[in-house]
């Protein structure tokens, strides 16, 4: 059918989210160029930098993320893509070849769930989707891992994290989730996933609601892209 492919290639050109060069054969969202010089975060171990991000702030048992999300990077347009352009499927293609490897790396044992970092509603609407869904689809697609994607709720669409200061960050975010089912958490090891972490402060809280509603649930953290290139 390799055909229809080229056909559609000339009807309707794919771009490389990345370059912007037009893809062609077997290329998907990124051109074979910028997927060989994709900024990839060194593959998981324990006790790894991005995890140690959370020690003496949320207790996790693993923490992994996929690429490096620096500032200026052409990179950043996967991103950028998969959250405002309508392209989810990029995070969830991207998500899919992470797990890939993190599924080799242990990365996944004992995980019951994954629980996609909710939008809220408002924002949601707006967007017409939450790209933590499909980044939740590619893992779930990979390891069998179901999606548990009602028991969490952000009940205020807070402002943008970007021009805030690390402080303001934190204060930003406090208190922006609640569980709405702690008995489907109860007792359950939780993978929570988003789409790009900073300071850890968003993840953090999402993951302090949960513990206060369910002491007993554990959680690790997934995400596609981590700030700054010195983790
Ligand atoms: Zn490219």
């Amino acid at each position: 059918m390799k055909w229809i492919s080229d056909l559609l290639d000339i009807i309707f050109p794919r771009s490389c989210a990345v370059c912007g060069k037009s893809l062609s054969g077997n290329e998907k969202d990124i051109c074979i160029n910028c997927l060989i010089d994709l900024p990839r975060i060194p593959a998981y171990t324990p006790g790894n930098p991005i995890e140690k991000l959370f020690y003496g702030v949320l207790p996790v048992e693993r923490v992994a993320s996929y690429i490096y999300y620096a500032k200026e990077s052409p990179y950043n347009n996967l991103i950028h893509r998969m959250k405002y352009s309508d392209r989810p499927e990029i995070g969830e293609r991207m998500a899919a070849t992470a797990a890939k490897e993190l599924l080799e790396r242990g990365f996944f044992e004992g995980v019951d769930i994954i629980v996609p970092l909710p939008l809220s509603r408002q924002k949601k609407s707006q967007r017409g989707y939450n790209q933590c869904d499909h980044i939740a689809l590619g893992i779930s697609k990979v390891t069998g891992i179901a999606i548990d994607s009602k028991s969490v709720i952000r009940h205020i669409a807070n402002a943008t994290q970007t021009h805030k200061q690390r402080e303001e960050r934190w204060k930003n975010v406090e208190n922006i989730f609640s569980v709405a089912d702690s008995a489907s958490l109860k007792g359950k090891h939780i993978l929570l996933v988003d789409d790009v972490l900073t300071t850890g402060a968003t993840l953090t809280s999402c993951g302090k609601a949960i513990l206060a509603a369910s002491p007993d649930t554990k959680i690790s953290i997934f995400t596609l892209a981590c700030a700054g290139k010195n983790i």
